[in-house]
């Protein structure tokens, strides 16, 4: 069975491959290994090696290299490329989405969403090709003309979190791509399986071309991604995980005034309002709160709702997430599947815990499941917001119930969260959906009226505030963090005036 998954990608179970590519796939045999487990049995699925500190100057080098050429290629032409790896990922959807199921736990329909995301992306990418530009602006000066253009920045580096091993890649790689950028991905030392399967797909389209070296692989744990962090050939750094992975990556980018593209933690909050459609709440709620078995950024984890009708919807809730089933992601009819590992599941007993100590009613779940993997129950939480644990993005599927008075603390209350990725209402008032829009009102970098926290689009920017760094990546114009802006000015007339009217006859 794990063989088949494997079998596209020419991946064997059990066995041991290469993780670093820089045009070309390096295996310096001596250096650790990273093992992928299935988090649905526990069972190894093979073995990937990390990438040695020769291997990884070797991968700079080479994509310092292939810039130099990729960055003059016209970008509708680099928009070519993406466009045959969008057919490659048509192609291989199907098999790629099983692998994500198996190594990441996530079920199969979101694990096949996830790589329709990459299309998608790379879809959107192709078109940007031919639509990235700057403005011409008018010029205080006779016969000059101003304008900004965008040129590619160099190799990116590009971190990503396990909870989306190859969407997060995509949204980063295509758009970087078209923009003449070079990419180096480290990928998370929990699913090195998904990077090395987008790797060879990928690497089939570019080596064709002589390409090859546009898209590099580097594998590690934590320090790896320390060193590309503090590594000044690499103009950005791209990061997603969690908050405290943000704050140190901010900090080295930052000593040496590299550009970072922080995507970090969220706290999520799903406002209900009395006059809220319920029905159309709750799909809402439980889909926000269980799908990826609460392993999103953008999860729903704080159901803040009116009082009148705390109680109702609560019952409501603690029902549909009993009657969720749970099992192993690949089967259709599982709902929810594995967390990512032992110490996700210890983490979420440990949240459980506080709950207890600090005052929290557990209503429903509230426990590990007894059976191979590491499976939790869908857990449904009486609170408080001055509870500490509130405030803390516990990787699992546990949602903490919010009773409030009205909109207006409401909005207090989701409000206080240290971060601010996504953001919810369900109201039938357009007064209090615009009140939650307006700028008094949500401070996420996402904000939905009547619809959940999770599953956003490509064509918005996406991102968010405060803890969760700031950064914006996949559409509208997040194409800009991967170039670098130049004001450029023309004179086409005879006589050299300088701007604010300053003489300087000579
Ligand atoms: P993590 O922070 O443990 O690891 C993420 C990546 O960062 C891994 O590749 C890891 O090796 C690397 N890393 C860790 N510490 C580092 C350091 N000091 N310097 C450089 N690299 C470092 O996160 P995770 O457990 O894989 O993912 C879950 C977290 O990611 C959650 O907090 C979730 O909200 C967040 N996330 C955010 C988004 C978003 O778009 N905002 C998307 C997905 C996941």
């Amino acid at each position: 069975m794990e063989q088949d998954l494997l079998n596209d990608f020419g991946v064997s179970c059990g066995l041991v491959h290469p993780g670093t590519y820089d045009g070309a796939w390096l295996d310096a045999t001596g250096e650790p290994t990273l093992a992928s487990i299935c988090p649905g049995s526990g069972e190894l699925l093979a073995e990937v090696r990390t990438t040695s500190s020769a291997e990884y100057e070797r991968v700079i080098e080479a994509s310092t290299d292939v810039f130099r050429r990729w960055r003059l290629l016209p970008a509708p032409s680099r928009g070519e490329y993406v466009r045959r790896i969008a057919i490659e990922l048509r192609r291989h959807k199907s098999a790629l989405a099983g692998l994500v199921s198996a190594e990441c736990g996530k079920i199969l329909t979101e694990a096949e969403g996830e790589v329709q995301e990459m299309i998608d992306i790379a879809d959107f990418a192709v078109g940007l090709a031919r639509t990235i530009g700057g403005s011409t602006l008018p010029s205080e000066r006779q016969d000059h003309r101003m304008m900004e253009q965008w040129h590619p920045l160099g190799p990116v580096g590009v971190i990503t979190a396990f909870n989306f091993p190859v969407a997060v890649w995509a949204w980063n790689a295509m758009i970087a791509a078209i923009c003449g950028d070079t990419v180096i991905w480290k990928p998370s030392e929990k699913t090195p399986l998904c990077a090395l399967a987008v790797t060879r797909i990928v690497a089939k389209v570019m080596e064709d071309d002589g390409w090859a070296g546009v898209f590099n692989l580097v594998n590690g744990k934590r320090q790896l991604g320390e060193s590309l962090a503090g590594d000044s050939r690499l103009p950005l750094i791209s990061a997603t995980g969690s908050c405290r992975m943000g704050y140190a990556v901010a900090e080295t980018v930052g000593r040496r005034l590299g550009r970072t593209l922080l995507e970090l933690g969220g706290n999520n909050g799903l406002i209900v309002l009395a006059d809220a459609d319920l029905e159309l709440a709750l799909r809402a709620i439980v889909f926000g709160a269980v799908g990826t078995a609460g392993q999103r950024c953008t999860t729903t984890r704080r159901l803040i709702v009116e009082s009148s009708i705390a109680d109702k919807l609560q019952r409501r809730v603690a029902k549909a997430f009993g009657s969720v089933k749970v099992g192993d992601p690949l089967d259709r009819s599982t709902l929810l599947g594995p967390l990512i590992d032992q110490n996700a599941v210890d983490q979420f007993v440990r949240a459980i815990d506080s709950v207890r100590s600090q005052g929290g009613e557990i209503l429903c779940g509230g426990e590990p499941i007894k059976r191979p993997g590491y499976y939790v129950k869908p857990t449904l939480v009486r609170a408080r917001p001055d509870m500490p644990i509130v405030g803390e993005e516990t990787f699992a599927p546990i949602l903490y119930v919010l009773p409030v008075a009205d909109l207006n603390e409401a909005i207090e209350v989701h409000n206080s969260s240290r971060q601010g990725l996504s953001s919810a209402i369900f109201t039938s008032s357009v007064t209090s959906a615009e009140r939650f829009l307006s700028a008094a009102g949500s401070d996420c970098g996402i904000s939905n009226v009547n619809l959940g926290t999770s599953g956003a689009e490509i064509g918005g920017a996406f991102g968010g505030e405060k803890e969760t760094g700031g950064g914006r990546e996949a559409g509208s114009d997040s194409w800009k963090a991967y170039m670098r802006r130049q004001t450029c000015t023309i004179n086409y007339g005879d006589s050299l005036p300088l701007a604010q009217g300053v003489e300087f006859p000579v």
